[in-house]
């Protein structure tokens, strides 16, 4: 990997797409002329991540208009993490970039990460300078989110973002993962390899808004730290214990009591460990449960997504496409 010519090849750029008719052309162009200038080999390969609005039509006429331009089109919504999983499985290239459609990862960080990809580094990650504008609450809980996905996934996720650029030899073991409840963001650092990373200041939307309501975003976190942890069943072990000692504790009251004969008192203590007591058995019931869910569904090994139609230059049955300029 240490060549003295800088090594060169083709850049797949994947660009996930849900609802994104009005930043799709914008996203064409300017990431296409950014790596034109920079006189980068590329493809862009859109998801469309079934979208109900015009935004296959939009990667339609871009790959009628540039044949570099390749689309894929999901039957339902799958989700952002199926679309990037979608895309390294099917792009061309020599490295793999994923980057957001709306245009809030600038396009020229490609160029830098392009360059450190051919100084010989196969993981590049985009890092946030600052989050961007946030509601307090929004980025409170982020905060917490990351902190303690950090611990699980034991890389340093405060500042990370899905903006990467991928050697080819990374994005082979990642799509060779048969896991379903993936967490590309975690993931890609988790695969190791010689990582760098570029820093880049998030962008306000060109346009549309923010496809992550509350509820997606609670999702999305709880499916990730199940992916990436096991530390909530290590909670029912704690809070075990705990209850343990607890209930030590006023066993110990409670016989002093008795032995004191004034045991009659002690009804709302009871009342009180039985709400306790119950509560915390649901709750540890509800983890163990959350994570059979999830072993139930990386059992039924459905596919993580359904391609319903493509556009653009043909997918290949696994050949890879090269252009030289
Ligand atoms: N996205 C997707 N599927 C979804 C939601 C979002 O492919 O179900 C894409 C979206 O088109 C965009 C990127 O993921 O390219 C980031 O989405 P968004 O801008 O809505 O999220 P935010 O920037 O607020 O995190
Ligand atoms: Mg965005």
């Amino acid at each position: 990997m240490t060549d003295q010519t800088p090594r060169t090849g083709l850049l797949s750029v994947i660009i996930p797409a849900y609802q994104e008719q009005d930043t799709l052309p914008a996203a064409v162009s300017a990431i296409s002329k950014t790596l034109d200038d920079a006189q980068i080999a590329c493809e862009l390969l859109f998801i469309d991540d079934g979208s109900r609005d015009g935004t296959w039509g939009a990667v339609q006429s871009a790959a009628a208009d540039d044949p570099r331009v390749r689309g894929i089109r999901f039957s339902r919504n799958f989700g952002k993490e199926a679309a990037i999983f979608a895309g390294l499985a099917n792009a061309a290239g020599d490295c793999c970039a994923v980057i957001d459609c709306d245009l809030q990862h600038p396009p020229e960080k490609l160029v830098e990460m392009y360059r450190l990809w051919q100084e010989g580094y196969q993981v590049i990650e985009g890092v946030k300078r600052d989050r961007g504008r946030e509601r307090p609450l929004h980025a409170f809980a982020a905060r917490r989110f990351y902190a303690a996905m950090s611990r699980a996934a034991g890389v340093d996720m405060a500042r990370a973002s899905d903006f990467k650029l991928l050697d080819r030899r990374a994005v082979d073991v990642l799509v060779a993962m048969r896991e379903k409840n993936t967490f590309f963001r975690a993931l890609s650092a988790w695969v190791g390899f010689r990582a760098a990373s570029v820093e880049y200041e998030v962008r306000p939307r060109a346009a549309g808004r923010s496809k992550w309501p509350l509820r997606s975003l609670i999702r999305y976190a709880m499916t990730s730290i199940a992916a990436f942890s096991s530390a909530p069943l290590q909670i029912v072990t704690i809070l075990g214990v705990i209850v343990l000692i607890c209930s030590v504790v006023l066993g110990i009251q409670s016989l002093w009591k008795k032995l004191a004969g004034q045991a009659l008192e002690g009804f709302t203590t009871v009342i009180l460990l039985i709400l306790f007591i119950g509560s915390v058995l649901m709750i540890c019931l509800g983890i163990i449960g959350y994570y059979i869910a999830k072993i139930y569904e990386e059992i039924k090994a459905r596919p993580r997504y359904i391609v319903s139609e493509s556009c653009g230059r043909p997918l290949g049955g696994g050949e890879r496409i090269y252009k030289s300029e």
